[in-house]
């Protein structure tokens, strides 16, 4: 989809010449990236054009290769500038990776890229979002309340599918990332929005359901 976005990458390392994939580290070498924490996006740091599908297990190899090849014991070796350097690409590494494996971290990642809106700008959910998660809430809680571990798995089911819709929506507003109109990036914030709501209500069901609905019935 993101095919004709230029690329900035890949580089050639200054220590061997060979092409690099990442900035963060020269695989061939060792050679550590000298990166100040914004000269890259999340994505350029894994050699990856911006786009919100990510392949996350070849992700997750990258992340470990790289992690290797910077590891601090090392690529820092006994110099502690060359220590700190490792430190900081690591933890640059680390942010990156978190954001891009999951699918509504890049997504919020993508919007602000794109200009925002950021959730503090704007917080809008549909209003009929709201009468729905407290008529949700409430059946959670008598369901914990009278021990019924079934209606909790009935309960968690129904969440978990709307969920579902809205990390679909999410998905297909973020992949019209080459045709981002302000509307398209306030739709994309929405559903952001949405998503916090039922992750919240998730939580308030706990794994263990025949065990939350027994604490539920002694705690009252
Ligand atoms: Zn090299």
């Amino acid at each position: 989809m993101a095919h004709d976005h230029k690329p900035t990458l890949p580089t050639r390392c200054t220590e061997c010449q060979q092409l690099m994939d990442s900035p963060i580290a020269c695989a061939a070498c060792g050679t550590l990236g000298e990166l100040p924490a914004d000269t890259f996006d999340s994505f350029e740091l894994f050699g990856q054009q911006r786009s919100y599908d990510v392949d996350v297990e070849a992700l997750h190899r990258k992340y470990l290769a790289l992690s290797r090849v910077i590891h601090p014991d090392i690529a820092g070796g006994e110099a502690s500038e060359q220590r700190r350097q490792a430190l900081n690409l690591s933890a640059e590494l680390n942010r990156a990776y978190e954001t891009l494996r999951d699918p509504v971290a890049r997504a919020a990642y993508m919007l602000s890229l794109a200009g925002g809106p950021s959730a503090s700008e704007m917080k809008t959910v549909p209003q009929s979002l709201l009468g729905e998660i407290l008529v949700l809430r409430e059946a959670i809680e008598e369901a914990r309340e009278s021990g019924d571990a079934t209606t909790l798995q009935t309960i968690k089911q129904e969440i978990a599918a709307k969920r579902q819709v809205t990390l679909e929506k999410i998905g297909d507003l973020a992949r019209q990332m080459e045709c981002w109109s302000g509307d398209i990036r306030r739709q994309l914030r929405e559903q952001l929005n949405i998503i916090k709501y039922w992750n919240s209500l998730l939580e308030q069901i706990p794994v263990n359901l025949a065990e939350a609905a027994r604490t539920g019935q002694g705690a009252t």
